[in-house]
């Protein structure tokens, strides 16, 4: 029997009430563009992750570029990351024009935290550690030594939905980190979607601002930015789902328990131990 890793047509015939009455009542109202809906969706965001801000954005790797791009991080500057991870995290430190260097994963293929401080130059910028499959960095190492050499640090928390370290949320031990919603991650939209959450108003204030066009006011144009509004449909659908992430992520749970029970005793397969939220 062929068993796909994520099947996303049982789930939508489960939600399928609950998401057309959602777009029904968004598409209702006409307006679709930065809506309360959206707002309402950042402000839970905000909330489930104890944040203060939070911006939807178009995607997860619009969200790594973003955050990239509002630290000033650009041509000539050094990037540390990993070379575990889904092409994005490269991409979006490419796109910004930095340079992308590499250290080394440990067995849980995260970033080896031992290792970073060998790859410093005078260049380096900032470190983005990736919580590769939501299992996260150790933070506590990666933020020491960012401090030690002034450097900082965006996460690639795409998969990092609900991840807790020390009991702080993905995106607590930095300056700003990026979410997808692309729909084979926990928390997913019905298409593309992602956000960033930060705790520093500033890189808020330019965010926010950056993705509507550089607009501040409707005809107060102060930059040149970008059209990377999440899409306030998805805004709401993403609102239903937040609800029903612990529930999804104790199923994803249960089934990686199961591949431990029934593979125990294969040679070839080794499995890291499991780690309490
Ligand atoms: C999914 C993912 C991204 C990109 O997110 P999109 O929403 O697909 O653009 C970036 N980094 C990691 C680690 C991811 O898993």
């Amino acid at each position: 029997m062929n068993i796909s890793l994520v099947d996303l047509v049982p789930r939508y015939k489960d939600e399928r009430k609950l998401i057309l009455k959602a777009i029904d009542k968004t598409l209702s109202k006409g307006n679709l563009v930065l809506t309360k809906e959206l707002d309402e969706f950042e402000k839970s965001i905000a909330k489930y992750t104890k944040h203060k801000f939070c911006l939807g954005l178009n995607s997860g790797t619009d969200a790594l570029m973003i955050s990239l791009w509002s630290l000033g991080i650009g041509k000539g500057d050094e990037v540390i990351t990993s070379p575990i991870s889904f092409i994005a995290t490269l991409g979006a430190i490419i796109h910004v024009g930095a340079k992308p260097v590499f250290v080394d994963v440990k067995e849980d293929f995260n970033i080896d935290e031992d290792l970073i401080e060998s790859k410093i130059t005078k260049k380096t910028k900032a470190i983005m550690p990736v919580h590769w499959a939501g299992r996260m960095c150790n933070m506590e190492k990666i933020n020491k030594i960012s401090k030690k050499h002034n450097l900082k640090i965006i996460e690639d928390a795409a998969q990092a939905m609900g991840s807790y370290y020390k009991l702080k949320h993905a995106g607590s031990y930095s300056d700003i980190a990026a979410f997808s919603c692309h729909p084979l991650k926990n928390l997913n939209a019905l298409g593309d979607a992602g956000f960033i959450i930060t705790n520093k108003k500033k890189l808020y204030n330019k965010i926010k601002i950056y993705r509507n066009h550089g607009l501040k006011k409707r005809d107060h144009v102060i930059m040149f930015g970008v059209n990377s509004r999440l899409d306030v449909i998805n805004a709401e659908v993403l609102k239903i789902r937040l609800k029903k992430l612990k529930e999804v992520i104790s199923k994803r749970t249960k089934n990686i328990n199961l591949y431990r029970t029934y593979l125990k005793n294969n040679r070839f397969i080794k499995f890291l131990k499991n780690e309490k939220n």
